[in-house]
C-alpha cells in the first residue's frame, strides 16, 4: 500500500452521469494484484472532507488506472471537474481480489451501478488470457449503459424500463440466459439490495459466488471500523467482535456470498 500523488491523464463522461477517469500511478501499479481492489481518493485536502474516497480499479495498463464512477455528491462532481495534468493524492491499491473457487467453472460476472468497474476489470482479465466468461450489467436505462448488449459474445445487459436487453434487473438476465448453463461461479459488486438479490439467486440455484461489498468506508485501513459487515455467526460469545463482524477494507470487498450479511 501507497500514498501516491499521481497524475490524471484522461477524464470523460462515457454515459449519463458515469465518469472514467484515467492515472498515472506507477508505484500502486506496481503493488497491484487484480480485479476487486480499489483506491481512496483524498479528492480535497480539507476539514470539510477530510475523508478519501473509495473507488475500484476498472483496469490497469502499464502505469495508469483507470476508475468508473458516478456522481453522487460533492466530492465525485469535483472530481468530474479534473483535468489531465491534474495531481491526485491517491492510497492503494487496497483490498482483496476476486478469485476463482472452482476449477474449469464459467465465470458469470454481474454488475450494476457503480459495481460495474471491479466486474469490468475482472472480465477483461479473463479475456485478455483468452478465457470463457459472462458479462451480465444492469442499469435503469440504456443511457446509463457503455456497453452494447451482445448475446453472441457473452454480454447481457438489464434495464429496469426496458430500453436496452432484458427488462427488469440483472435477476431477470440471469433468470433468462443462465438456467441452461453448466458448472457456473458467480462474481458480483453493485448496490446491496442487487447483491441481496444475487446472493438469494445462488442459495437458490445451490451456485458458489464471491461478491463485492461497497459498505460506507472512512480511512480504508482497518483503524476507523467504519465499514463493518455482519457475519453469519449468531451464536458466538457478545465479546467476539471480530467473529460478528468483519472490515469490508482489509477483509473484503471481496467475499463468498455466505460470509457475509448482506442488508
Ligand atoms: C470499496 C468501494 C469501492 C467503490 N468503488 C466505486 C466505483 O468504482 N465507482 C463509484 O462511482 N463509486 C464507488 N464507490 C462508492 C463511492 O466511494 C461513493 O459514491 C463516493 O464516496 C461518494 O462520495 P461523494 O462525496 O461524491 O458523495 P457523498 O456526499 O459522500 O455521498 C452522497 C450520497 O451518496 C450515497 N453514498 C455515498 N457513498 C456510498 C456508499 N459507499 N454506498 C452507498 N451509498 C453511498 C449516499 O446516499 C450519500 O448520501 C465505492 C465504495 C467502496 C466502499
Amino acid at each position: 500500500m501507497k500514498i501516491e500523488i499521481s497524475t490524471i491523464t484522461d477524464n470523460k463522461l462515457i454515459a449519463y452521469n458515469i465518469w472514467k477517469m484515467k492515472i498515472d500511478a506507477p508505484s500502486i501499479v506496481k503493488q497491484y494484484l487484480g480485479a476487486g481492489q480499489f483506491i481512496q481518493i483524498l479528492v480535497q485536502s480539507s476539514w470539510n472532507s477530510p475523508l478519501r474516497r473509495p473507488m475500484s480499479i476498472a483496469s490497469v495498463n502499464n502505469n495508469e488506472i483507470s476508475i468508473i464512477y458516478k456522481i453522487f455528491g460533492e466530492m465525485t462532481r469535483i472530481l468530474s471537474e479534473k483535468v489531465p495534468g491534474d495531481k491526485l493524492d491517491i492510497l492503494g491499491p487496497l483490498g482483496n481480489t476476486f478469485v476463482s473457487d472452482k476449477k474449469n467453472a464459467i465465470p458469470v460476472m454481474v454488475g450494476g451501478g457503480v459495481g460495474l468497474a471491479p466486474i469490468l476489470n475482472m472480465h477483461n482479465e479473463y479475456l485478455s488470457q483468452n478465457n470463457n466468461a459472462i458479462l451480465i450489467l444492469g442499469a435503469r436505462s440504456a443511457d446509463e449503459h457503455f456497453l452494447q448488449h451482445d448475446p453472441d459474445n457473452g454480454i447481457y445487459l438489464s434495464t429496469d424500463d426496458g430500453s436496452a436487453g432484458v427488462k427488469g434487473t440483472v435477476i431477470n438476465a440471469m433468470d433468462k440466459y443462465l438456467d441452461n448453463i453448466e458448472n457456473i461461479e458467480i462474481f458480483s459488486c453493485g448496490p446491496e439490495p442487487m447483491l441481496k438479490a444475487v446472493q438469494q439467486y445462488a442459495i437458490n440455484k445451490k451456485i458458489p459466488a464471491k461478491i463485492s461489498v461497497e459498505s460506507y468506508m472512512g480511512c480504508g485501513i482497518g483503524i476507523c471500523q467504519g465499514c463493518v459487515v455482519e457475519r453469519p455467526n449468531n451464536n458466538q460469545s457478545e465479546n467476539s467482535y471480530h467473529e460478528k463482524y468483519s472490515l469490508v477494507c482489509i477483509d473484503g470487498p471481496v467475499y463468498k456470498s455466505e460470509e457475509v450479511i448482506i442488508v
